[in-house]
């Protein structure tokens, strides 16, 4: 690792007080001008259960790419974040990924969503607090699976999921359970019901049973994941107490209809900005421009973020790619 970078909790006081206002400064610059293109908080390292970068190949990748200037390592509900810093130019802030819930006014439907917490104080209680809870959850989540897949006459060891599922989405904890455990839920098939196959047939393949095993196990801890998601308002207030910002991440891929009261609603609960430039938004520059529109008529910033998550080859090239097309979309949508 190189030098400068610290985790929390390792750093003095007085010298986080004196940074807060140098990494704040560009990230609320760029989410007001959706024209500044320097920043990206989206950047998955291997502290992700589903990347594989390690934290000095993004920082090269990230200097490669010339641009943003400012970057946060984004990692789902972990406490592992990078504390502000600078390296070779580039400027770190605390980030992290986190499901959240939250309610709609007219609509008795609890939603989920990702965001992004960025720029907040890494020494924070409440933040603290907050994602030990969630850590919690995660483990009810896997003890409720732990507890069905005994039913199926399949033992596993709490440690042994517990560690590989601790940095997963909490949507992935289910299906990866599942696809790691299918062999023996095959091998135990005797034991499981007649109806365990909706279809009405036993699945004899791995790969039936570990999507029927999914679909079980994802219905079965349904209440349980519910659990694990940080109700928005509590977060955003909790943010804010440590000085930082959130950003709604990929809200086509949090099912976020783009619609005025929708936006109003997350500018009234106290959302700071909207990932608007995303991966999944390339080819759509008509719903980018929409969602400025959107934003900027409810007081809500615009952020740009890769949702990089590495790969083994060509990581480098990769991103300066996918910085280059968000690029490119923001020009188009601009117009
Ligand atoms: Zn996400
Ligand atoms: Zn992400």
């Amino acid at each position: 690792m190189r030098n400068g970078v610290c985790y929390v909790g390792g750093s003095k006081k007085k010298k986080k007080m004196r940074r807060k206002t140098d990494y704040l400064k560009p990230i609320v610059e760029s989410m007001r001008n959706p024209k500044i293109l320097n920043t990206d908080f989206h950047i998955h390292t291997d502290v992700s259960a589903d990347s594989n970068l390690n934290l000095a190949e993004a920082i090269d990748m990230v200097f490669l790419s010339g641009t943003p200037n400012v970057v946060g390592f984004a990692n789902h509900e972990t406490l592992s974040w990078i504390t502000t810093n600078y390296i070779d130019g580039v400027s770190i802030t605390p980030s992290v990924e986190i499901t959240v819930s939250y309610m709609l006014e007219n609509d008795y439907n609890e939603h989920w969503a990702h965001v992004l917490a960025v720029g907040f104080e890494p020494s924070d209680e409440g933040v603290i607090r907050g994602l030990i809870k969630l850590a919690n959850a995660r483990k009810d989540i896997v003890d409720a699976l732990r507890y069905e897949l005994r039913k199926y006459g399949v033992n596993i060891g709490k440690i042994d999921v517990a560690g590989k599922t601790s940095n997963m989405l909490i949507g992935d904890i289910a299906r990866h359970i599942a696809r790691t455990q299918a062999h023996k839920v095959l091998r135990m098939i005797k034991h499981i019901p007649y109806t365990f196959n909706r279809s009405g047939k036993r699945t004899l393949d791995i790969e039936g049973v570990a999507s029927e095993l999914f679909y079980v196990l994802r219905r079965k801890v349904n209440h349980v994941v519910g659990m694990a998601r940080w109700p928005l308002e509590d977060l955003i207030q909790k943010v804010h107490n440590a000085g930082g910002k959130i950003i709604i991440a990929h809200p086509v891929l949090s099912h976020i209809k783009l619609e005025y009261e929708i936006f109003a609603q997350f500018s009234e609960m106290g959302v700071d900005a909207i990932e608007v430039l995303h991966p999944s938004m390339l080819g759509r520059p008509w719903d980018v421009k929409f969602m400025d529109e959107l934003a900027q008529e409810n007081s809500i910033g615009v952020t740009m973020g890769s949702d990089f998550h590495g790969n083994y080859d060509n990581n480098k090239n990769e991103y300066v790619n996918i910085i280059r097309s968000l690029k490119d979309l923001r020009a188009e949508a601009i117009g």
